[in-house]
């Protein structure tokens, strides 16, 4: 199959100050006061019996999107899915056998914006139970052994420093030297992190060899792009697939839309850095929705011969 190479890749030395935030996909209705959960709220599900959602507006039952892998019954607006239930939803059940786990990161610039990163990180991980932005490991999608590897974009918007891409880089190294086909899905809003400078930019380039060396091998690379991949993630791995596919109305691209348009100063076209858009111009190969997504993974390593 031919590689990709990713129309982004000449951007990659612009990585910084991405301004890519998302839009609140989902919010509480019925949250009195501001409790860490409903702070949360912004990039994930909250607690909370009644959810509004993001993509329509509708007031949805909770337990009704969970049973939907948190997709809109109203208008299937994808949302927020922790690293930890991807992988349930994407995996046979008890097959995960994590790598690296223990892999922390440090503040090699002693680095500080509105609060010190060190203090940051401690509050990240507190918050979401992760030590950085990506789970990585092997499991099976329908009996099919696979290497996978999982951002996760409650911390620290999914943004790639030296943790992420070293855990990456080696997920990648696991997968060539084992034969394994590699499942990458990028949820990453705030691309290479900035906390930690050029130790960040570099990861792009590390994980991006280790995968064109992925490839010498044979292997085969299926990127998931979801809401949000954006800066230097959707500007490295994340564009490398062999096949690129992403869930519905995500938000992919390098800079976000408000950066390009203050920039550039023209009016964006319609649908812009959208799955939709960009399935359109080429940039993706197909747009997977989350029931799919594990069948359609399966079926690829099958006609690829994995
Ligand atoms: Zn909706």
């Amino acid at each position: 199959m031919e590689r990709r190479r990713p129309a982004t890749a000449s951007l990659a030395s612009q990585a910084a100050a991405v301004d890519a935030s998302p839009a609140p996909q989902v919010e509480a209705t019925a949250t009195p006061a501001p409790t860490p959960a409903a702070l949360h709220a912004k990039r994930g599900v909250p607690e909370g019996l009644w959810l509004k959602c993001g993509g329509c507006g509708a007031t949805i039952y909770r337990k009704e999107a969970e049973e939907l892998q948190n997709v809109c019954p109203q208008c299937g607006f994808h949302w927020y899915v922790s690293g930890a239930q991807r992988i349930e939803q994407l995996l046979d059940a008890g097959t995960f056998e994590e790598c690296d786990a223990n892999l922390r990161p440090v503040d090699p610039l002693g680095f500080k914006d509105k609060k010190p990163y060190a203090e940051r990180l401690v509050a990240e991980q507190k918050r979401t139970g992760l030590l950085d932005a990506v789970i990585t490991g092997t499991g099976m999608i329908r009996a099919r052994r696979v290497a996978i590897g999982v951002t996760d974009s409650a911390f620290i918007m999914g943004s790639m420093g030296s943790v992420v891409g070293e855990r990456l880089a080696r997920l990648v190294e696991r997968a060539t030297a084992g034969g394994l086909p590699l499942i990458i899905i990028s949820a990453s809003g705030g691309g290479a992190r900035m906390h930690e400078g050029i130790f960040s930019l570099m990861q792009m380039a590390k994980v991006s060899a280790a995968l064109a060396r992925y490839s010498q091998s044979g292997g085969l690379f299926i990127s998931v792009l979801t809401n949000p991949t954006m800066g230097g993630v959707a500007a490295s791995f994340a564009s490398l697939g062999d096949l690129c596919f992403a869930e519905p109305r995500a938000l992919i691209g390098f800079a976000g839309p408000r950066t390009i348009k203050a920039t550039i100063r023209v009016e964006l076209p319609k649908g812009f850095q959208t799955s939709e858009f960009l399935l359109e111009h080429g940039f993706i190969d197909r747009i997977v929705a989350r029931k799919d997504l594990k069948s359609e993974i399966a079926r690829v390593i099958d006609y690829c011969g994995g």
